[in-house]
């Protein structure tokens, strides 16, 4: 991640993370958002190299419990049931962690949608 914003890894650390039960954490910005945000909330900064948990989700164990579970967590993130339908392979494909850009179809890159890579003042 701090390749990708540009910055030296402890530079990255001390501005980005905090450590809370022993485990390092992104922090999140004043209004609560991940800080690894763009400013204008378009991206992800760090796309190719976000965490495990935003490379997974929505395919989470706790969402796929069932339909019910999936429909409310529509009312957190706006984006599920838009983009592409992935099949039962490539859900567990995605959670094994095996082959990220297997089960996912880049319509979120940056370069594909013709936006701009992090700003400079995105990097401070
Ligand atoms: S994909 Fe993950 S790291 Fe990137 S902005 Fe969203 S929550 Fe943060």
């Amino acid at each position: 991640m701090a390749e990708i914003l540009g910055i030296k890894l402890n530079q990255f650390l001390a501005k980005y993370t905090h450590r809370k039960d022993g485990k390092l954490r992104l922090n999140e910005r004043i209004d609560h958002a991940c800080a690894m945000l763009s400013s204008d909330n378009t991206y992800c900064m760090v796309h190719a190299a976000r965490p495990h948990q935003c490379r997974t989700y929505p395919f989470w164990d706790e969402i796929l419990v069932n339909e019910f579970v999936w429909v409310l967590e529509q009312r957190t993130c706006p984006g599920i049931n838009m983009g592409k339908i992935y099949t039962e392979q490539e859900i567990l494909k995605i959670n094994r962690d095996e082959d990220q850009a297997a089960g996912y179809d880049g319509s979120h890159d940056l370069e594909k949608n013709g936006a701009s890579p992090p700003s400079k003042e995105d990097k401070t």
